[in-house]
């Protein structure tokens, strides 16, 4: 336990470490996904200052701030993760890296992995030298995740995996992707499935991305065929890859649960007064947005005190478990409401693809984006479904 006083001290010290090494260009809104640096070996920048300070950040361990020092991590405690946070975002701080290394297959390997896999990836996680993609989804195993069928034989000194993956996000720029496979189908579908870690330029991998409506996607197709994959890449036992890929699913489902929250920069009322204006009582004058405005704000702030005691119920326990699908689903549904209130104060402005004062259609395209946040990571519905059985414990 920290005392507060050294707490206090450690405040001081970030704020004066942002203040001389935080960028001023890393100081604005994200205001689009290309703002949010990936890393990755061909890593693509928005503005020069992205990789810098992704690197200063780095050099302390603040890309993964409680990650343990020994892999590369801050190793700090939860209690100075949160003042760094709140320092960061005093000064308007871009998150320096984003990955699903760090929000998912860290914690994983943190948890499952062996010796060799934690020194050999998380540092280079840390470092954003290598990105990685999940192979979790297939053609017919999206929500029925355990009816997967890629194949994993092992052939002796390694495997030879065959099969298909479906809406791998950034598949086409990640160095190495995290798979779920089927080495055995004796069992029950939950039984024989296994965790591999496969680099992205093996023989045999391909990548075909997919177009949508947005006419912007990170979606691709990702096909395994023959591909050889040391057996030194299985992460924990051959056929109990499930626990890991459900416990990989709860930092998924926290992490999405905070998407766009504060990527504006500025708060809803902030946007409301700047783009609608107030009446002579000081008050925004359409009634209807006024009222959606405050219970949104209201609602944010009582969802951020859940986040808050959830994660305090976790520190005690196994991470945040069944309750990742509570704060998923109502994280979520918020970020939907957001956007929609988003799209009504700027009126038919929103809806401009292309033209004068339109940014290239952003806000409509990160409108249609929050449509996904629903249905990623498991939908609403299955959520529902895990909060009614394991959180409630009604009957299946
Ligand atoms: C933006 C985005 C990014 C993604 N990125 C990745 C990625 O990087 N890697 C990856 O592996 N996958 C990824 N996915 C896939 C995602 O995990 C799946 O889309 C999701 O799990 C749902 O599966 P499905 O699309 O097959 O829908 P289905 O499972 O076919 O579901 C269709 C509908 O039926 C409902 N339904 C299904 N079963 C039940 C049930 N038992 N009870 C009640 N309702 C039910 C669902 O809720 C849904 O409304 C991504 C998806 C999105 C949208």
């Amino acid at each position: 336990m920290v005392s507060l006083s050294d707490l206090e001290e450690f405040r001081h010290e970030v704020r004066r470490w942002l203040g001389a090494n935080c960028p001023e260009s890393m100081r604005t809104p994200v205001l689009s996904d290309a703002d949010y640096y990936l890393g990755g070996s061909n890593p693509e920048f928005s503005h020069p200052d992205q990789k810098r300070w992704a690197d200063l950040m780095a050099e302390k361990g603040w890309t993964t701030p409680t990650w343990p020092s020994e892999y590369g991590g801050g190793g700090l405690t939860r209690e100075e993760a949160a003042i760094l946070r709140d320092e960061m975002s005093a000064i308007g701080a871009r998150s320096p890296l984003n990955s699903f290394g760090i929000s998912m297959l860290g914690p994983a390997l943190l948890e499952y992995g062996n010796e060799d896999q934690k020194s050999e990836h998380l540092p280079k996680i840390v470092r954003g030298e290598i990105t990685w993609c999940q192979g979790y989804s297939e053609p017919g195993a999206g929500s029925d995740l355990a009816s997967l069928q890629t194949r994993a034989e092992d052939t002796g000194d390694h495997y030879l995996v065959n099969g298909q993956k479906v809406w791998t996000s950034f598949a086409d720029k990640a160095d190495w992707i995290f798979c779920l496979v089927r080495t055995d189908n004796s069992g029950t579908k939950h039984e024989g499935i296994s965790f591999l870690l496969v680099e992205m330029a093996s023989e045999g991998v391909s990548v075909r991305p997919i177009k949508l409506i947005s006419g912007k996607s990170s979606f691709c197709e990702t096909f395994f065929d023959n591909v050889r994959v040391p057996k030194e890449n299985l992460v924990g036992e051959e056929g109990k890859g499930w626990e890991i890929a459900k416990y990989l699913l709860t930092h998924e489902r926290e992490t999405i649960s905070g998407f766009g929250q504060d990527s504006s920069g500025r708060t809803l009322a902030e946007v409301a007064t700047e783009e609608i204006g107030l009446g002579a009582d000081g008050r925004l004058e359409d009634g209807v947005l006024r009222r959606d405005v405050a219970q949104l704000e209201v609602d944010l702030l009582a969802f951020a005190a859940t986040m808050d005691r959830v994660r305090d119920e976790a520190k005690a326990g196994q991470g945040l478990g069944a309750a990742s699908s509570i704060v998923k689903y109502c994280g979520t549904e918020l970020n939907k409401r957001r956007f929609e209130l988003m799209m009504s104060l700027h009126g038919e402005r929103a809806l401009a693809w292309e033209g004068e004062h339109c940014d290239d259609g952003e806000m409509p395209r990160a409108w249609l984006r929050t449509k996904a946040n629903s249905i990623e990571g498991g939908t609403s519905e299955i959520q529902l479904n895990i909060v009614a059985k394991r959180v409630l414990g009604l009957p299946s």
